[in-house]
Formats: C-alpha cells, sequence, structure tokens
C-alpha cells in the first residue's frame, strides 16, 4: 500500500496519533485509521464525542514525538502470541490480524508498539509535521481527518495566509482570529436586534413605503408574514431602494394585480401575484408605488 515517502510519514505518524489518543486515559477506541493513498489524508474514527481540546492535545504530543526524532524498528514474530509477550502495550487491530500468522511489529521510541504491515519512516524527525485538518460529529462518533509532511507544513501555510489576509483586510491582529470573529457575531446579532425593532417600529406606524437603506429586506419575510396574518387588513410594503417587498392581508382592500399591471409598464419584472409583489426597483418605481398609496 503507502509505498512513497509521503505515505510513510503519514502512516507512521498515525501510529503515534492512535497512541496519543489513547494516553489521553480516556476511554478511546479507535475504531478504524485507515490512510488514503489518493488525497494523503488520514481519517481516525474514535466510537465517542470527543472535544476539540483533546484532539489538539493528541496533535501536539505527535508533534512533540516527532521533535524527539524516536528510531522506527520493525522485528517480526512468529505469531501475536509471542509479539504481545515481548510488547505489552502492542496495538493492534484485531479484525485485521491472523492470530498464527506471522506478525510484523513496528516499534517508535518507547512510545508505540503496533502489529503492522505497511511503509513506516525510519525516524520521527522524517515526518516533519503533523496535523488535524479537519474534525466531524457523526452519529456519537468523532472522525478526524489528519495529514502529515510537506502536505501538513503546506495546509498550515495556506491557513495561516488565509487568516492573514483576512486579518490584513479587516484589520485585527491575526493570533486574535478568535476574538474578532466572536465580537463580530455579537455584532451581527446586535443588528439584527435593531433593525427587526426598527422594523416592528414602522410597521406599528401608519407609513405605506418602509425604506430601510442598505438592509437586506428578504431576511424580514418571517416578521412581515406574521404581522400581515395578525393584521389582515394592513399591507405592508419594505424597500431597501433595490428590492421591494409588498405583502397584504386576506382582508386588505388594495389590488396588488392592478398596482402590478402599472408597475410593468415602468420595467418592473419580479413576481405579481394577489398577495404580493417582490422584485427588483429603481428611484422611478419607488416614486412611482409612493405616489400609488397617496392616491
Ligand atoms: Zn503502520
Amino acid at each position: 500500500m503507502e509505498e512513497s515517502i509521503e505515505g510513510a510519514r503519514l502512516h507512521t505518524a498515525e501510529h503515534m496519533f492512535a497512541r496519543a489518543l489513547q494516553e489521553q486515559g480516556l476511554n478511546i477506541h479507535v475504531r478504524k485509521a485507515d490512510t488514503y493513498r489518493e488525497d494523503n489524508i488520514g481519517k481516525a474514527y474514535v466510537r465517542e464525542i470527543i472535544s476539540f481540546d483533546r484532539i489538539i492535545q493528541a496533535e501536539k504530543a505527535v508533534n512533540q514525538k516527532i521533535g524527539e526524532n524516536l528510531a522506527v524498528t520493525e522485528e517480526n514474530f512468529e505469531n501475536l502470541e509471542d509479539a504481545m509477550k515481548k510488547n505489552p502495550k502492542l496495538r493492534f487491530n484485531e479484525d485485521r490480524l491472523d492470530k498464527e500468522k506471522q506478525v510484523r511489529v513496528v516499534t517508535i521510541g518507547q512510545y508505540d508498539f503496533s502489529a503492522c504491515k505497511h511503509r513506516h519512516v525510519k525516524q520521527t524527525s522524517e515526518i516533519m509535521m503533523f496535523a488535524v485538518k479537519r474534525i466531524s460529529y457523526l452519529g456519537g462518533e468523532t472522525e478526524i481527518e489528519f495529514i502529515a509532511g510537506n502536505d501538513a507544513l503546506l495546509f498550515l501555510l495556506q491557513i495561516k495566509n488565509e487568516v492573514l489576509e483576512s486579518a490584513m483586510d479587516r484589520h485585527f491582529v491575526p493570533e486574535k482570529l478568535s476574538e474578532y470573529v466572536k465580537n463580530e457575531n455579537e455584532r451581527m446579532i446586535e443588528m439584527e436586534r435593531e433593525e427587526k425593532e426598527i422594523l416592528h417600529r414602522l410597521l406599528e406606524g401608519d407609513s405605506n413605503l418602509m425604506v430601510l437603506k442598505g438592509v437586506k429586506i428578504s431576511k424580514f419575510y418571517g416578521e412581515l408574514n406574521y404581522f400581515i396574518k395578525t393584521h389582515t387588513e394592513r399591507f405592508v410594503a419594505i424597500t431597501n431602494e433595490q428590492q421591494i417587498i409588498i405583502i397584504k392581508g386576506k382582508d386588505c382592500k388594495i389590488d396588488l394585480l392592478k398596482i402590478g399591471e402599472k408597475l410593468k409598464t415602468l420595467g418592473f419584472s419580479g413576481s405579481i401575484n394577489e398577495s404580493s409583489i417582490n422584485g427588483k426597483v429603481n428611484e422611478k418605481i419607488i416614486e412611482e408605488i409612493d405616489k400609488l398609496w397617496k392616491a
């Protein structure tokens, strides 16, 4: 299988990662750890949900062991029993191993002992770098994708540069990305809350055409529909001067089809039906609509 040096790096790192997860003293069972040759991404599955911090702790342990430049050796044993006698900490995949057959034990310093047939590096420093690439929680399991060697270095550089570029564009210190995102999220939530408050104040007033410049009005659909369901005799028209949404309640007398016909003559090409009008507008169309309400 993994014959390339990159494959050997990833595969050896996989041994260390499995050990690091087991060493955390948690009830972690590495169900399967596979290395995909095609895209050089390793995948480990853990039969429980483990936190980001714990995974990163294991990642750190692997990189530490890479830095210690441990020797990777291989030794053949007649059968599994013999192999376990010499290596009590031996890790092996039961359903992949024939107990009667010869077993090759791969030893990484005094850190990991694992039965395996694939190609490995001779010294852990050859791996250069190990990185967790993605973590997914799937039905009570944790799936962890990881990379090593050049792939890990390139991945880290790419992520670093993307963060750096975003930081330059938005004027924040790259090391404080998570703080920035947190503040940004809070700001967005606060803004949306304020916008909805303004919308409600406008709806309660007697203005027929509400102009909310620079606001994405489609996000108010839910609020508008709710309002019109509870104020069946009313209609609402809201625009950001680029798009318009007009909705009327079921007891409202306004004829939207007729209004729609008029707007079409001014170049309006959005959707028109008995209870709503929705589409792109320009200054001229908005002016006309304003006039229609006043008439
Ligand atoms: Zn191996």
